[in-house]
């Protein structure tokens, strides 16, 4: 039996796909979509692209990145402790008593990262913050052998894989970034209604955001879109410590937060503002007043330029083992893009000021 949309999401949270390790994910994209695609195909790069009505002339593009932030093994050392890399912007603090799962050629292998204990620490080691190359995977190994026998330098690692869910509809696990919005854009593409449809629809897997933005580039050279708009996760500033007057309100559970500046197109951006209203749904305005670090920064430069949105979905305690987001958001999210497609009329021209 098919998977559902919640299923598939599940699935997306529970496969590793660090930066440059994304073909297990990659394979679970292609799987889920065949149902309701009209045309897969995977790009030199490793960007899965999912299209619905691919040869009308107008084409829009979606992009969710597949990647995660992850860890990658440098060093084993003497004693068999595994020295690692981090594999995108992990804030280090968080990784300390996390267990760690190494994925080798033969399979998984269950690690943890120690730390000197607190009655052992000195004064000083307990004001530092640690950097990831200070903290050590121990998988049990007896010596540099042995964890040889399991593991090599160059696999990645992930931390645990799993989802809670918690009150308010609303999930925490890691890697919702983007998870979230890769699924977002798979579900927007399976939501769009064919009767309606005047456009092309290609909705990318993108790889390796997390160092570089750089699957965006790739699929959005090869696609060539009139339209691209990239799905991600942004920060909710609704929880304690966060300074609105620097980060701006956005709230959990409130909607996509449509974002606007220099990165987006404005016509595009009214264009969705408009859908949204149209149709109810809710949504949240985001100021961007540089180029975001998002796939919206390579998609609007692709060539010639193209017409660049960024619908972010919020997201609390991002880079951490225990993100949330709000499966309401992620609906919302869905439903904002499908509709957008279906009104999108053959004519439409998103050049400025013509
Ligand atoms: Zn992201």
């Amino acid at each position: 039996m098919a998977k559902t949309p919640r299923e598939f999401f599940y699935d997306l949270i529970q496969t590793p796909s660090p930066s440059g390790y994304e073909e297990k994910i990659q394979g679970v994209v292609r799987d889920y979509v065949k149902d309701f695609a009209d045309d897969v195909r995977v790009d030199l790069h490793g960007n899965v692209i999912v299209a619905r009505n691919p040869e009308a002339p107008f084409r829009v593009m979606f992009s969710g990145h597949c990647d995660q932030i992850g860890l990658i093994v440098n060093y084993v050392d003497a004693e068999g402790f595994v020295y690692v890399l981090p594999l995108g912007g992990w804030d280090p603090q968080t990784l300390v008593g996390v267990r760690v799962t190494i994925w080798s050629k033969n399979g998984p292998v269950e690690g943890v990262i120690g730390r000197k204990a607190i009655h052992l620490l000195t004064e000083e080691e307990r004001k530092r913050v640690p950097k990831v190359t200070d903290l050590w995977v121990d998988i049990g190994a007896a010596n540099k052998a042995e964890a040889e026998e399991h593991i090599r330098v160059g696999d990645c690692g992930t931390i645990p894989l799993d989802c809670r869910e918690l009150l308010n509809n609303r999930l925490a696990a890691p890697a919702t970034d983007d998870k979230a919005g890769l699924w977002v854009v798979m579900e927007a593409l399976r939501r769009i209604d064919a009767a309606k449809l005047n456009v092309a629809v290609f909705a990318v897997s993108s790889v390796q955001e997390e160092v570089g933005l750089r699957g965006a580039k790739t699929s959005a050279f090869g696609i060539d879109p009139n339209v691209g708009i990239a799905v991600d996760v942004t920060h909710a500033t609704d929880t304690p410590t966060v300074d609105k007057k620097i980060s701006g309100e956005i709230l959990l559970g409130k909607g996509p937060a449509i974002g606007k500046g220099p990165n987006m197109s404005m016509k595009l951006v009214d264009a969705l503002i408009d859908v949204a209203d149209a149709n109810k749904i809710p949504y949240q305005l985001a100021a961007e007043n540089r180029i975001t670090g998002t796939d919206a920064a390579n998609i609007q430069v692709t060539r010639s330029g193209v017409s660049t949105g960024l619908v972010s979905i919020p997201n609390r305690y991002m880079h951490t083992p225990v993100e949330i987001v709000s499966w309401d958001d992620m609906n919302a999210s869905a439903d904002l893009l499908a509709r957008y497609c279906e009104s999108i009329s053959p004519d439409v021209d998103y050049t400025p000021g013509v």
